[in-house]
Parts: structure tokens; C-alpha cells; sequence
């Protein structure tokens, strides 16, 4: 079979599929996530068709999103107070870990309805409403776990 090459970010060795001679990159969820989302950074930069398309998914997706908590609002007005924004916000980092762990969250079809997130105020954003709106929380770059080695 095929002689096996390095991973660009994890740099361990893989055998490219043989469907896919050019690829770089192992199969390894995390390396997989990093290629989409490097794919996706560097189409915002080389596309503006597709940048225009990911701002105007992030505005409808913002508005949405305010009509969602404004009604929410609306129909629970004893939701208010403090110490419940305070257990709101630990659920909603509870949610978010969860999401981060399924893998459909990265599911990164490019359809109309997709939206994305950047930054560490993703996290405020996505809330709990996932149902409105498929979500991919966009790490910042240089952040964390998955770095290469240095060797
Ligand atoms: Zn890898």
C-alpha cells in the first residue's frame, strides 16, 4: 500500500486514503476539527462571497437569537434575578462542554442555516438555544490543547 506521511498537526505518521492521495491531515477527530476550521478561516480570508454569506448567517442568527430570549423572557418573567442568571450561566457552560463533545457540532455542512461563532464570546452567544440554529464554536486561534510539538 500507500507510503504513510506525517500529520500537519498532530505529526503522526497516517496513511493517506487511498480515495485521497493528497491528503495531510489524519483522521483523528481533533486533527480533523482543526482542517475545517483552518479550511473555513482561510476561505473568510480568500472568499468574499462566502465571508459575505458567514456575516449575514451571524446577524440572522444574532436576531434570532434576541427574538428567542425576548419572548423567552415574556412567557417566564419569573426567570429574572440574579441568582437564576447565575445558575442560567453554569448551565449554559454545562451545555456548551456537551457540546463541544459532539461531534455533530462539527459537523460542518455548508448550508444556508450554518452558524458561526468566533471567539471566546461564543460561548455567551450560543446560550441554549440550539435548536434555532446549528453551532460551531470557533476556537481562537493558538488556544489551548492540539498545539504541535515543537520538535
Ligand atoms: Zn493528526
Amino acid at each position: 500500500m500507500g507510503l504513510s506521511r506525517s500529520c500537519r498537526y498532530c505529526q503522526q505518521a497516517f496513511q493517506p486514503s487511498i480515495y485521497r492521495p493528497e491528503q495531510r491531515v489524519c483522521s483523528q477527530p481533533q486533527c480533523q476539527r482543526r482542517r475545517r476550521s483552518d479550511y473555513h478561516r482561510e476561505r473568510i480570508r480568500d472568499d468574499p462571497a462566502y465571508a459575505a454569506d458567514v456575516r449575514l448567517s451571524q446577524r440572522k442568527w444574532r436576531q434570532a437569537h434576541a427574538e428567542y430570549w425576548k419572548q423567552y423572557r415574556e412567557q417566564h418573567p419569573e426567570s429574572g434575578g440574579r441568582n437564576r442568571e447565575q445558575q442560567r450561566r453554569r448551565d449554559r457552560k454545562r451545555r456548551l462542554v456537551d457540546l463541544a463533545k459532539n461531534n455533530l457540532a462539527f459537523d460542518l455542512k455548508h448550508e444556508a442555516s450554518e452558524v458561526w461563532l468566533f471567539g471566546p464570546g461564543a460561548a455567551d452567544l450560543a446560550k441554549n438555544n440550539l435548536a434555532l440554529a446549528k453551532v460551531f464554536i470557533y476556537q481562537p486561534v493558538g488556544s489551548g490543547q492540539g498545539q504541535a510539538p515543537a520538535s
